[in-house]
């Protein structure tokens, strides 16, 4: 008589072993009910067993209530990826099966397919003229045919990695199997989407964060079915239950957006990708125009091949790069954000009736309010992180747990009326544009305004039919859009990606750099980037500036190695909070007494304790450990002894957090 061996999505790591009751057939991979605490809950049958757990005998064992599914919704595979995920992320494996599943199959009651009530989002058809490859175009597609390894597709901004992803995926439709296209959700647009099904000639699923309950699981039950036949999404698409898929590609393989950062699974979609191709025993492909220097690095050693893209698909050349240094000229009077040499820029650029992209790192009017007498920083009582200072309505906001105040009269240390709001921010640019500008049309797209997909998307369709003249913004802006009537690209400050507590600040700003100047000049103009910054000699602007993402990685990853930083180690965070802030500090301590003392002078490190950079979130005082070790191995191991010692040890109120391969230091 075999047992039951049942994840529960609960915070408990191991599986529990119930009794399998005599009439219905239970396989692997099939959900149940189960009791568990004096509750009913939903269970996944990860295995079954023979074996009584230790200690145990059969009448201690609890037996299935019920069976949720006459066939596994899990696929042999899937389970084997979920057992991956969970030992490598030190998560807790219930917690991955609900990761994988629509939230409807989560409910104990209903779970028939409920049709949607909203109709399906307008896509716009999409129509190009001709589609004629460039060689390098060509030659990628015959050489992701034949891959045996995970392929880095490296092409520079411009250069049609869409359209490789596109023949490729139509090569694997034509054996008869599916497709898992993995996109940030910033690049996932109804022009994109449109652009998918009318080259594919089919409906797709589409995973994005705005799809209702009732689209994610109608999608679910198609694409298992294998009535939908490519997935196009974000993150949680990697889940996509086809019965036999035949490739995963990764576009903007390096989009921090992969990694899961909240919750008790932070997985990254893009490693999950790799691992489940290797089960499945496909193709995988990742592209960018700035690859990580994990996986370039990976590419460098020969465990990924590498297809390298030098040429843009449209024959256009890539952009002029020029640094503006901010010591020599300063922003032009009365303006907190323009040179003159930009100015002058966009104002030629408007006369020629070509449009700008203007990019800001940061969002609101300011950074913060601050006292020109004493210096004093108005913050968050409950975050301590500065307060955003904005104009519209007037307030200061907390953006991690939302507080928010009027303006202060005075200064609640020295009692001096000097405040200013210091720094620039979207708001701040617009006003100065209009201001600089008035005859042309300017629109902002930032995260206060771009919360709406709707917004967002009306916005990037208008810059795109060329009803916007300058068109400003934060990240949203830079990324994967094709703007072809957009020649000058201006970027406020380079500097604010620079000075982020995290050893991977050179590398962000790298990136995000290359990512905005290659939104200009895509078609037949030639276009022009200018970069205002007070550090024009750092070797990351100067890599950018001349498109050299080879020295650039050169000296990175010398950096690196130097320093024993990813990709020449293995990073996890360990993050302890509680709302007792003396708890949490000891905590820290003693766990890293415990681990120092554990693992002697073992080659694995424990940087910290230290608070949190964000060092109150909601209340709960947050402390840090970072482990870095050699390899995966010896990370899992003293990661093991971690949840061990914490749950011996640790008293309850202090929670544990652990982030494998962390990518957000704060
Ligand atoms: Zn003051
Ligand atoms: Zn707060």
């Amino acid at each position: 008589m075999p047992y039951a061996q049942v994840a529960i999505p609960t915070l408990v790591h191991q599986l529990f072993t119930y009794r399998i009751p005599s009439s219905p057939f239970v396989k692997p991979g099939m959900r149940l009910i189960v009791p568990f605490r004096k509750k009913k809950l939903i269970g996944f049958c990860m295995a079954l067993t023979a074996q009584l757990p230790s200690g145990f005998s059969e009448k201690d064992l609890k037996e299935i209530t019920e069976l949720k599914d006459t066939e596994p919704i899990f696929s042999e595979k899937m389970l084997r990826l979920i057992e991956w995920l969970a030992d490598y992320y030190a998560a807790p494996i219930g917690e991955v099966c609900r990761s994988a599943l629509p939230a409807r199959l989560l409910q104990i009651k209903a779970g028939n397919v409920a049709k949607p009530r909203l109709k399906e989002e307008e896509h716009s058809s999409f129509h190009q003229a001709s589609l004629k490859l460039t060689n390098q175009q060509l030659e990628a597609i015959e050489k992701l045919k034949t891959i045996s390894k995970p392929a880095l597709l490296h092409g520079v901004t411009g250069s049609g990695k869409t359209e490789i992803y596109l023949q490729f995926i139509l090569e694997i439709l034509k054996e008869n199997k599916q497709a898992i296209l993995l996109v940030p959700e910033i690049s996932l647009t109804p022009q994109l989407i449109g652009r998918v099904e009318s080259r594919l000639n089919q409906k797709i699923a589409i995973y994005h964060s705005g799809l209702s309950e009732s689209w994610r699981h109608l999608y679910w039950e198609k694409m298992r079915k294998g009535e939908l036949k490519v997935a196009v999404g974000t993150r949680s698409a990697l889940f996509a239950p086809f019965p036999n898929l035949g490739a995963i590609i990764v576009d903007e393989e390096h989009d921090s957006s992969y990694k899961q950062g909240e919750g008790t699974f932070h997985y990254h979609a893009r490693d999950a990708a790799i691992v489940r191709a290797k089960l499945e025993k496909i193709a995988v492909v990742l592209g960018s125009a700035t690859p990580s220097l994990e996986s370039f690095h990976n590419a460098k050693k020969g465990k990924y091949h590498y297809i390298y893209l030098s040429e843009r698909a449209t024959g256009a050349s890539l952009p002029e790069i020029s640094l503006i240094d901010l010591r020599k000229e300063k922003f032009i009077e009365g303006s907190q954000t323009l040179s003159t040499t930009l100015k002058e820029a966009i104002s030629e650029n408007l006369y020629r009736g070509e449009q700008t992209l203007l990019f800001l790192n940061r969002r609101g009017f300011a950074n913060f309010l601050i006292c020109q007498d004493c210096g004093e920083v108005f913050s968050c009582p409950n975050c301590a992180i500065s307060l955003t200072y904005h104009k519209n309505p007037v307030s200061l906001l907390c953006h991690y747990c939302d507080y928010r105040i009027g303006i202060p009269g005075l200064c609640t240390k020295c009692q001096s009326t000097a405040l200013k709001p210091l720094g620039q921010g979207t708001e701040a640019l617009e006003e100065e544009l209009q201001k600089f500008f008035p005859e042309a049309k300017v629109v902002r797209l930032d995260r206060d305004t771009s919360t709406k997909r709707e917004h967002r998307h009306k916005v990037l369709h208008d810059m795109k039919k060329g009803k916007v003249d300058i068109l400003l913004g934060t990240q949203i802006v830079a990324k994967g859009h094709d703007f072809p009537n957009v020649t000058l690209v201006g970027v406020i400050l380079a500097d604010t990606a620079l000075h982020l507590p995290d050893f991977r600040a050179a590398e962000r700003t790298f990136q995000i750099l290359t990512q905005v100047a290659g939104r200009s000049g895509r078609a037949e103009k030639p276009g022009k980037v200018l970069i205002q910054t007070f550090h024009p000699e750092h070797f990351s602007l100067v890599c950018a500036s001349t498109h050299n993402f080879e020295t650039f990685s050169e000296q990175e990853l010398k950096t690196r190695e130097e320093l024993s930083y990813p990709p020449f180690s293995r990073l996890a965070q360990i993050k302890l909070q509680s709302s007792h802030e003396n708890k949490v500090e000891e905590a820290a301590y003693s766990l890293k007494k415990y681990l120092t003392k554990y693992m002697g002078n073992n080659i694995p490190m424990i940087l910290g304790p230290a608070q949190a950079p964000i060092s109150k979130v909601r209340g709960k005082y947050r402390w840090q450990l970072l482990i870095k070790a050699q390899n995966v191995n010896l990370l899992k191991h003293h990661l093991k002894q971690t949840q061990e010692f914490v749950k011996k040890h640790l008293p309850s109120q202090v929670q544990l957090q652990i982030d494998v391969d962390c990518l957000n230091m704060m």
